[in-house]
């Protein structure tokens, strides 16, 4: 790529900074104003407990409802992404810095005791703004981190969206586009529709809001996530029939799987006496769920995750490495991040996990990993 070009569009313009300055008011606002179901976080070490507005579904399709609407009228321009995808991903990536030194400037300064804004110091001012120093902090009364993985779920939507127009006024619209942007935004909409399943997941329950998170949430999911997006654009793919109904194939397993699986975790926790696959849970100290997908293996959820990100990207055929870029990274993100949970959990659980790990060999892949 010819840097000449590459670097000047990387300089955020005015108007990539007033698409994200928009593009946050609303996500505040709305998450403030509009209905939902509020949630009540797990309980923090102190016994206190955060409560979330589930109304990520109704923010979102408000926004594409008003996008769509003001791009009929000629307000905005649907390509508005599309064609400043560079730009507002530097604009972006200044953002979190930004508002990492401030989280790591207000977490240093808290004097709070509880749980959610303890600060957390470790001394290296490397590390503590990277890790981040509080575990929930706000503004405004916002919950940064709820805030932060809605805005950089809903981005990757709205980025997919704007990437099809351009497809449609440039004539590059494919099968291969298509079954990309249904995978994305079925994923995508059902993560707003169990919005609630967020606020019992690591990001919320054990991860402090540093530079890792934010960036993670806010440039990480949008950018890199809508590659093949971005990819297709450029390449053309021919897809045969019997590639294509694979590929749902992949899809539809991977999401029964991610889906049921985080689903089973969420009702066992609720009521550990629900009947999971219609016969009683076997439990393991009273605390772990050891049948359903949590008796096949210790993260089948994880193992449904990395079938839909490889589902996302199969349309994009085997001609080059660059679409596969999601799963090989969720794929080694997900490991380590497995391998992170167990400690966590052998350290809280003991001789509970213990006796799991007896019960459930395999980590994601049953009779593989
Ligand atoms: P999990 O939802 O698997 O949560 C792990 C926690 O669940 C453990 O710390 C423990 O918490 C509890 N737990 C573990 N085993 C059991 C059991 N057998 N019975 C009851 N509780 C158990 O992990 P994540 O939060 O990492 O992931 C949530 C979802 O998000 C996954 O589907 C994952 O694929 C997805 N994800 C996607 C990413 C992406 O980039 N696309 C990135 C990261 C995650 P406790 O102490 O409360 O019991």
């Amino acid at each position: 790529m010819d840097l000449g070009v590459l670097l000047p569009s990387l300089i955020p313009s005015s108007q990539s900074v007033y698409v994200l300055v928009f593009y946050f008011v609303y996500l505040a606002v709305a998450g403030e104003i509009l209905p939902g179901k509020v949630i009540r976080g797990v309980v923090l070490s102190d016994g206190s407990q955060l409560r979330y507005r589930c109304n990520g579904l109704f923010a979102l399709t408000l926004l594409v409802a008003i996008l769509g609407i003001s791009a009929k009228l000629g307000l905005v321009s649907p390509l508005v992404v599309a064609d400043r995808g560079l730009e507002l991903l530097s604009a972006t990536f200044i953002l979190c810095v930004l508002v990492t030194l401030v989280l790591y400037i207000t977490g240093r300064s808290s004097s709070d005791k509880g749980s959610s804004l303890k600060p957390h110091v470790s001394g290296n001012l490397v590390h503590d703004w990277w890790f981040g120093i509080q575990l929930n902090p706000q503004f405004l009364s916002i919950d940064l981190k709820f805030f932060f993985v809605r805005a950089g779920m809903m981005g990757w939507l709205l980025i997919n969206l704007s990437i099809l127009a351009k497809s449609v006024q440039d004539g590059s619209m494919s099968q291969s586009m298509i079954l990309y942007q249904i995978f994305c935004a079925l994923y995508i909409l059902d993560y707003f529709v169990h919005e609630e399943y967020m606020t019992s997941t690591w990001d919320i329950i054990a991860e402090r809001l540093g530079f890792m998170l934010v960036f993670g949430d806010l440039l990480w999911i949008p950018f890199t996530f809508s590659i093949q997006g971005w990819w297709l654009l450029h390449n053309k793919v021919e897809l045969t029939v019997p590639a294509i109904v694979a590929n749902c194939f992949v899809f539809l397993i991977g999401y029964m799987v991610f889906r049921g699986a985080n689903k089973q975790k969420h009702i066992f926790k609720k009521n550990p006496k629900t009947p999971i696959w219609g016969k009683p849970p076997v439990v393991v100290g009273g605390k772990l769920l050891a049948s359903g997908y949590w008796g096949i293996a210790r993260h089948c959820n994880y193992l449904g995750d990395l079938m839909l990100a490889l589902s996302f990207s199969l349309p994009c055929g085997i001609s080059s490495p660059v679409p596969y870029f999601y799963p090989i990274y969720l794929l080694i993100l997900l490991i380590w991040r497995e391998r992170r949970d167990e400690e966590r959990c052998a350290e809280k659980y003991k001789e509970i996990w213990a006796e799991y790990l007896r019960l459930v060999p395999y980590r994601i892949l049953p009779y593989v990993y």
